[in-house]
């Protein structure tokens, strides 16, 4: 007894890749950094900066 059939993949389709997440930002294009000041680099708080992973396009780079 053959239950067993094989699938093929559905044809028309064609699959698009979606562009990778960067790690660092996780797509969002911004991380978080904490701001410090003083002699003692005393830190007041956090700020949304620029992800110089991705420069900010929330997409991993291709190299
Ligand atoms: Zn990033």
């Amino acid at each position: 007894m053959v239950t067993v059939t094989a699938r093929k993949p559905p044809r028309g389709k064609t699959a698009v890749p979606e562009p990778a997440k960067c790690s660092v930002c996780d797509g969002t294009g911004e991380v978080s950094r904490t701001v410090l000041v003083g002699r003692k680099r005393r830190a007041v708080g956090e700020q949304a900066g620029l992800c110089l992973n991705c420069l900010g396009s929330g997409n991993a780079p291709a190299d």
